[in-house]
C-alpha cells in the first residue's frame, strides 16, 4: 500500500486550492469539521447579509411595494434561472418553489400526462424514501398506474423499462452510498423506449456539474438546502425542458400558475411557461437568503468544484482506510471517479453511536439507518485539513471504543 499522505503534502493541497478562497465567505464553527452540508449547507454571509436587507427594509419599510419594487414576485423565476447554470439547463426551464417533495408530485404526474396510455412508474427501491412516498400519492389519484422497483422487481433499472412505462424517477447521486448514474446514457434507454424521466438532483445540483439540457432530461427537481446552502427548509427547484413547456400540465393549480394571476378570473388558465410550475405564494424571505446563498455560485468554475470534491473524497478514503483498519468501517461509496458524487458512507454495525461520538468531538456527519455513516464534502468550504483531522478523530473514537459510552445510543428524532 502506498504511504499516507503526510502533514506537509495536506497542507500544500490546501494551499494549491484553487477554491480555498471561498471559504472565509461561510459562518464555521472554529475547530468543527462540518460534513453535513448534503443534508443541511453552512450559512454564508451573503445569505445573511440578503436576509437582513429582506427583513429591515423591504418587509419592515417597503412592506407591500416589495412584491414590485423588490423583485419579490419574480424572484422564483429569478433564482430559477441562476440555478440553471449550475444545472445546465438554459433559461426559463427552471423555477424554485415549493419542496422537492410536491415538485416530484408535480413533475410525475405533468409526465404521466404527456404519456397517455401508458400505466408504470420506475423507480429505485434505494430511493430517498419521499420520492417513493410521492409516487405511491401519484397513483392514489391515478388508479390505472403501479410501480415498478429497481431492487425489487429487478436488479437493474433498465431492466424494468419497456413500452408500458410512462415515467421513470431516478436520484442522480444516491443519498446513502454516494453513487453517481450516468445522466446522458440512461436518459437515452429511457426515451428509447419512449418514456419520460424525472432526475431527482438532491445530492448532485452544487456538488458537480449536471448537464440537464444536454442530456435531453424532461424533468428534473432538487433541494436548495444542501449544496446549495440556500438555509433551512429553504424551497426546492423543479427543471421542465423547453420542448414540454405549453402543452405539459401540473395537478397543483395555484394561483401562482395562471397565466394572468391578478385578472383574478373564475377558471384556471396556466402560464405557458415554467410559472405554471408554482403554485401559490412563495416563502420570501427564505428566497432572499436563497439569493444571497447563489451569489457565490458566479465565481465558482463548475470543473475545479469537481476536481476538488473528487480530490477531497478521494483523500478521506485513502486516510479512513489506512488508519482504521480492522475498526469494522466498510466503503459503501463506489472508488470509481464516474460513479462518486461528493460524499462517502461507511457502514459500520454500530453506525448510530459511532456517528454520536464523532458529532461529540466536532466531526458533524449523519447516519442513515440501518448502519451508514454519512460525510459530504461541499468544496466550497472544506479544506484538506479538515478531512484530515477527521480521519483522525474517527480512528480515535473506534480505537478507543467512545463510541460505547451509553449516552450515544440514546436516538433522536433527526438523524
Ligand atoms: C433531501 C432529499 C429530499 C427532501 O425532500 P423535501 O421535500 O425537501 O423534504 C428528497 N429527495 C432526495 C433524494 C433528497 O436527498
Amino acid at each position: 500500500m502506498s504511504a499516507l499522505p503526510t502533514r506537509h503534502e495536506i497542507a500544500r493541497m490546501d494551499a494549491q486550492d484553487p477554491l480555498g478562497d471561498l471559504r472565509d465567505r461561510f459562518l464555521l464553527n472554529e475547530g468543527e469539521v462540518y460534513l453535513d452540508g448534503n443534508s443541511l449547507g453552512v450559512a454564508s454571509k451573503d445569505a445573511l447579509a440578503e436576509l437582513q436587507d429582506a427583513t429591515h427594509t423591504e418587509w419592515s419599510r417597503d412592506l407591500i411595494r416589495s412584491w414590485n419594487i423588490a423583485g419579490w414576485f419574480d424572484l422564483p423565476l429569478e433564482l430559477g434561472d441562476r440555478i440553471g447554470r449550475l444545472i445546465g439547463a438554459a433559461a426559463g426551464q427552471v423555477v424554485v418553489s415549493d419542496t422537492t417533495s410536491i415538485n416530484i408530485y408535480k413533475a410525475l404526474h405533468a409526465a404521466i400526462g404527456l404519456r397517455q396510455g401508458r400505466n408504470v412508474i420506475v423507480a429505485e427501491a434505494g430511493s430517498f424514501p419521499t420520492d417513493l412516498y410521492m409516487a405511491e400519492g401519484v397513483i392514489s389519484t391515478l388508479p390505472h398506474m403501479s410501480m415498478r422497483l429497481e431492487g425489487r422487481d429487478g436488479a437493474r433499472l433498465e431492466d424494468l423499462i419497456d413500452d408500458q412505462v410512462a415515467v421513470v424517477l431516478v436520484n442522480h447521486v444516491n443519498y446513502r452510498t454516494g453513487e453517481l448514474r450516468d445522466m446522458a446514457a440512461l436518459t437515452r434507454k429511457i426515451h428509447a423506449a419512449g418514456a419520460l424521466v424525472v432526475w431527482d438532483l438532491c445530492h448532485s445540483a452544487g456538488a458537480l456539474p449536471v448537464e440537464l439540457d444536454a442530456a435531453q432530461a424532461d424533468f428534473a427537481v432538487g433541494c436548495t438546502y444542501k449544496y446549495l446552502n440556500g438555509g433551512p427548509g429553504s424551497p426546492a427547484f423543479v427543471y421542465v425542458a423547453e420542448r414540454h413547456l405549453g402543452h405539459v400540465d401540473q395537478p397543483l393549480s395555484g394561483w401562482w400558475g395562471h397565466a394572468r394571476p391578478f385578472a383574478f378570473e373564475t377558471g384556471f388558465a396556466g402560464d405557458p411557461g415554467i410559472r405554471r410550475f408554482q403554485c401559490g405564494t412563495q416563502p420570501i424571505l427564505s428566497l432572499r437568503a436563497m439569493k444571497g446563498a447563489l451569489t457565490i455560485w458566479d465565481e465558482v468554475d463548475l470543473q475545479a468544484l469537481r476536481g476538488k470534491s473528487l480530490a477531497l473524497t478521494d483523500l478521506f478514503i485513502q486516510l479512513v482506510e489506512g488508519q482504521c483498519a480492522g475498526l469494522g468501517l466498510t466503503l459503501q461509496t463506489p472508488r470509481d471517479h464516474a460513479l462518486r458524487g461528493s460524499q462517502v458512507a461507511f457502514s459500520h454495525p454500530h453506525a448510530y453511536e459511532v456517528m454520536q461520538a464523532l458529532i461529540a468531538r466536532g466531526v458533524i456527519g449523519d447516519f442513515r439507518a440501518p448502519d451508514v455513516l454519512r460525510f459530504g464534502f461541499t468544496p466550497l468550504y472544506i479544506s484538506f485539513a479538515d478531512v484530515a483531522q477527521a480521519a483522525e478523530v474517527i480512528r480515535d473514537v473506534l480505537v478507543k471504543e467512545t463510541w460505547r459510552d451509553p449516552r450515544y445510543g440514546v436516538r433522536a428524532a433527526v438523524t
